[in-house]
């Protein structure tokens, strides 16, 4: 017999979708659950869905099917995230045993859905789509990172992107108020987190509802709340990107060197197929106000290669794009076509193995690049937040304010704690870390 007021639950996918999952805890700890290890000593068994992927959904049914023999065992089970929101009541049909589906843009209402839950209703559903204008907040977020806190600042997405999921199964673009996100930013400081990243599927269209700060105004507020060391953000859109972002990022030294800043293709005619609202030229521009601050910022990105009718002279101005920017870091990944996406309308023309080849060509030239751009930091002594230790081998990990990992060894007899900083001397590099000694 399943335990009272007990819950697994289990997270697939992107940091927002973590992020989700730290609230969603705190809510159902804040309804008097506890949360347990495995799904079988669970009453109430959750699975915060993501449908970025291929085969997201199959992915989600065939978890679901081996749930199914827990069902007997009189538990309860719910799917949340963006299958949930994208597959809705199907969910029922497929997976009768499921009691709960619900998107993202419904989780403020869970404290709701999980007293109709335990009075028995056999089939709630939580599906706002587009309709709703309100952001999900709790004070009672569970932090699972002993070092990063997280910060929602802007939920959905307006951009529909023409290959992307998330404009349709997180809703349309909710900003939180400035005051609100301070305020997180202030109490994640008081329970001695330093460093915080702002998260929302396109941070740059950040609208303050009580119309005090920009982006990067807010971006600078949270980097001057005492006691904070490091910000991060993410995802930045070039459509929205401004310059003032970069002011803000040489003025304030807590804001982190680092921008990501996915281009997804260097062909302004893949651009337009992909509906990015903007140009190779557009994108450089940004680049080029990235490159002329006075801080030296590292640049990361997101490439899709083998996008419907995606031309050789199209892959080599991608190709031609990351020999200009010079990356420290890219997400390659080939087209797939996602559900109810308008891309799923045009011909798939690219074949397979030549996603695969082009996607090879791109990670071996870019590794290339890595190796130089991190072969750069030696000798320099960097500023690294410890993020864990690896008794066996006696190393410690971290990452530089440019977000790259640095291993690292102390002569120290004492491992430091996980979110404490380290000057380390970088001895070593890869093209995806450096290897370095505490001083
Ligand atoms: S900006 Fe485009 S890719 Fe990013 S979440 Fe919105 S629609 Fe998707």
């Amino acid at each position: 017999m399943a335990t009272e007021k007990t819950f697994y639950l289990e997270t697939f996918g992107c940091q927002m979708n973590a992020h989700d999952s730290e609230k969603v805890i705190g809510t159902l700890r804040q309804q008097g659950y506890r949360q347990v290890e495995n799904e079988e000593d669970a009453g109430l068994i959750l699975y915060n869905t993501c449908s970025i992927r291929d085969k997201a959904e199959q992915k989600v049914f065939n978890r679901l099917n081996d749930y199914k023999k827990l069902h007997k065992a009189g538990k309860r089970f719910g799917v949340l995230g963006c299958v949930a929101q994208q597959e809705g009541e199907k969910i029922f049909e497929r997976a009768p045993y499921v009691s709960l589906v619900s998107g993202s843009a419904s989780y403020r209402k869970l404290p709701e859905m999980l007293t109709r839950l335990e009075a028995g209703e056999r089939r709630i559903t939580g599906l706002d789509d587009r309709q709703t204008e309100e952001t999900f907040e709790t004070e009672f977020t569970a932090r699972q990172s002993p070092y990063r806190g997280y910060i929602t600042i802007i939920e959905g997405c307006d951009k529909f992107c023409s290959y992307c999921v998330v404009p349709y199964t997180r809703g349309k673009e909710r900003s939180r108020s400035s005051s609100s996100v301070l305020a997180e930013a202030r109490s994640i400081a008081d329970q001695g987190y330093t460093e915080i990243q702002l998260l929302g599927q396109n941070v740059n269209s950040y609208r303050d509802p009580e119309g005090k700060s920009s982006f990067a105004e807010l971006l600078a507020a949270v980097g001057q709340v005492r006691g904070i060391r490091r910000v991060r953000f993410t995802t930045s859109h070039p459509r929205d990107f401004t310059r003032d972002i970069v002011e803000a990022i040489d003025a304030i030294p807590t804001l982190c060197d680092h921008v990501h800043l996915p281009v997804q293709s260097g062909s302004s005619r893949v651009l337009k197929q992909m509906a990015r609202e903007y140009t190779r030229d557009w994108y450089l521009e940004r680049i080029s106000w990235i490159k002329a601050a006075r801080r030296i910022i590292s640049l990361s990105t997101d490439i899709i290669v083998g996008f419907p009718g995606e031309t050789d002279d199209d892959f080599i101005q991608t190709m031609d794009l990351l020999a200009e920017v010079q990356y420290d870091c890219v997400f390659g990944f080939k087209y797939s076509g996602r559900p109810n996406t308008p891309a799923l309308t045009m011909i798939d023309s690219v074949p397979e193995e030549e996603k695969a080849r082009r996607l090879q060509v791109l990670l071996e030239r870019q590794r290339e690049v890595q190796r130089i751009n991190y072969a750069k930091h030696l000798g320099e002594i960097l500023d690294v937040m410890v993020e864990g230790v690896n008794p066996a081998r006696g190393q410690i990990s971290g990452r530089s304010s440019q977000n790259k990992p640095v291993n690292f060894t102390s002569a120290h007899p004492i491992a430091p704690a996980p979110g404490t900083y380290q000057q380390v001397k970088i001895t070593g590099s890869f093209p995806n870390s450096l290897v370095g000694e505490a001083v």
